[in-house]
This record gives structure tokens, sequence and C-alpha cells, in this order.
């Protein structure tokens, strides 16, 4: 959405056919040297070295810290997560990049739009807000396991508008914007691609847009990541995240109306990082929104300004969990595969 390490073992689950969670030894585990550290969430953030910052800082390279495991000095495999907004990463994907990143793959975001509509006090001005957004941004891929992030075209080609219209991912020629991911894919040439599901995870309709455009990419020639994921959230959490917004913050209505998450059996795929690593994800949250990822719920009525899908996503996981991703494969789009070929 636009508005608005302890143990380091990484446990990748799947669901069998009752819908139990259970572990997944056809997963192709690495083999790896997994560096030992710890993510101490209240250690102050130190921008890259050489970075202008706060300066719009479009790629940028953390340092060892994230550093991928390699073996025997091969590149390590590469996972590209693709997501409309800043902020998208840490509602859809945060525990698959931080137990994928824990693992030794390499993660890289591209986002489509700046975030710009999330920033209401440079509302008018999208470059500063895109900037901000940006700082925002990259504090949250180091929290994540995120190596590198981009835009998925030269910023500003799509705003978030907050509001819909013009120049916006959704309002974008879907060959347009599937072009552009299949650019993305063959420069990357990563093994895993994630991105949301086709109801865009929350149906917001410039997610809904860029999982479309990543099933036209992948009907394209090119570039064939082993596989690709769309995140999805279950009905059942939403449903107590809304029970739990009628407790915490009666008076309110939370969420935009259009997230409503599907029945647990269309999930093909959990990643989990473990619980403790999930504290990343709380504080990744917070560099949007200060508190929405750590008050506690007595707190959130009071100080929060936005009721919005970023809160009621924020209590689903509470409901729920914080170190569980839930996933669906993505299958190419033939249909746009004509349109595509060049
Ligand atoms: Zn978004």
């Amino acid at each position: 959405m636009a508005k608005r390490c302890g143990d380091p073992t990484v446990r990748v689950a799947a669901i069998d056919e009752r819908g139990v969670e259970v572990e997944d030894d056809s997963v192709d585990r690495r083999e790896h040297v997994i560096e030992e550290h710890r993510h101490s969430l209240d250690r102050p953030f130190t921008p890259p070295r050489g970075a202008l910052w706060p300066d719009v800082r479009r790629r940028f390279t953390l340092g060892a810290m994230n550093a991928p495991s390699l073996r025997n000095g091969s590149v390590p495999d590469r996972v590209l997560v693709i997501h409309a907004h800043p902020d998208d990463e840490v509602f859809a994907t945060a525990a698959a990049t931080i137990a994928l990143a824990e693992q030794g793959y390499q993660i890289l975001l591209r986002v489509g739009t700046g975030g710009e509509g999330g920033l209401p006090a440079h509302a008018g001005d999208p470059a500063r807000a895109r900037n901000a957004r940006a700082a925002q941004l990259t504090r949250s891929c180091r929290l994540l396991g995120i190596a590198d992030w981009d835009y998925l075209a030269e910023a500003g080609r799509w705003i978030d508008t907050g509001c819909g219209g013009a120049q916006t991912l959704a309002d974008e020629e879907p060959r347009v914007l599937a072009a552009a991911v299949r650019d993305c894919i063959d420069r990357v040439e990563p093994t895993v691609l994630l991105t949301v599901d086709h109801v865009g995870l929350t149906g917001h309709p410039d997610h809904i847009a860029i999982h479309n455009a990543v099933r036209g990419a992948l009907a394209a020639p090119g570039w064939r990541p082993r596989e690709a994921w769309g995140a999805l959230l279950l009905r059942r959490h939403i449903v107590a995240a809304h029970a739990l917004a009628r407790d915490v913050i009666p008076h309110r209505s939370v969420g935009s109306g259009r997230v409503r998450g599907h029945p647990d059996d269309v999930v093909e795929r959990l990643i989990t990082c473990s619980p403790e690593d999930a504290g990343r994800r709380r504080a990744a949250l917070d560099e949007y929104t200060p508190g929405l990822g750590t008050l506690p719920h007595t707190e959130l009525a009071q100080r929060l300004d936005r009721f919005g899908d970023s809160l009621l996503l924020r209590l689903a996981m509470d409901a729920s969990d914080w170190h569980t991703d839930r996933f669906a494969r993505i299958h190419a789009d033939n249909r746009t595969r004509t349109a595509l070929i060049r």
C-alpha cells in the first residue's frame, strides 16, 4: 500500500493436501554458510558510504551485514521482488525476504512508483515526496534483507496519486507495464520472483496492475525464473483484524473495505522467518509510519491519524503472526504473449 537476527535458521514450509503446514523437503535447500549475525533493531541506521543523505538514492548496496552468502565464490541466486509502492515490501513479502536473505539469496526490489501519495505533507510536490519515500524505503530494505532497490522504470514514470487517475500504474497500458517488467526480469535474471497475488493483496488497483504485468512478462520470451509467487492474505485473518479493530478503535472505521482475503486452500507456499526476526518487519513498518508497527493497541487510536488498509493489515498480523508470508503460484498470461514479442 502506498498511503500511507537471532537464530538464523529459516523454515520454508508448505501446505499438504489436508491444508496442514508441513516442512517442505522438496524445496531446494542450499548449502551455504550463513554469516552469524544479530540484527539489532536499536542500532542507529547509517546511510551507505557516499550517500547524500537524505537525498534520493535510487540504488544502494548494503554492506556486509546483509551480503548474500557465497558458495565456492559463485554468484548467489537472486530473488526479484516487484511491487507497486514503497511499503508493499513490508506488508506483502517481508517474512520471505528476511528468510531468503538468510538462506543466501540476493534480494532485489523494484517498485513501480515512488509512493508519492503516501506523504500528504508533500502534496503537490511529487519529486519531494518521492525523495522522502526513497529514504524510508532504503531503511526498510536494510531491515528486510533486501540488498538493492530501484524503480521499475525511471523515477516518476509512474506515480502514486493516492486516488488513482493519470500516470498511475493502474492507468498504464497493460502491455507497456508488462514490457517494463520483462526488461527488469531480463536484467536481473532471478531464480525466484515475488510479487502480489491476482487481487493485489489488498485490492489496490496499482497492485493488481503489477500482478497482471508480471503474468504478462512471464509469457513473453526471455529469462525464466524457476518460481514466481504472488503474496496473498487469508480471509479469516482479515475478519479477525476487523474484530480487533472494533475492540481497539471502536469509534472509527478501519480499512478501505476492499481487502477481502482468500480461503485457506488457495495457499500453495508459506515462507517463514523466525519469530524473532519478525521484529524487523515491525521496525520497517515504523519507518513509514512511526508506531504503526510497534504501538500497543491502547495507543493506536490516539497516536495514528490514518485508519486505512495499513492499519487493518497491522491488525491482521497481530491476529495471526508477523513471521509468515503466504503465496499462490503465478502462471504466465499467454494472452499478452503476442503483444510483447518484439
Ligand atoms: Zn501499495
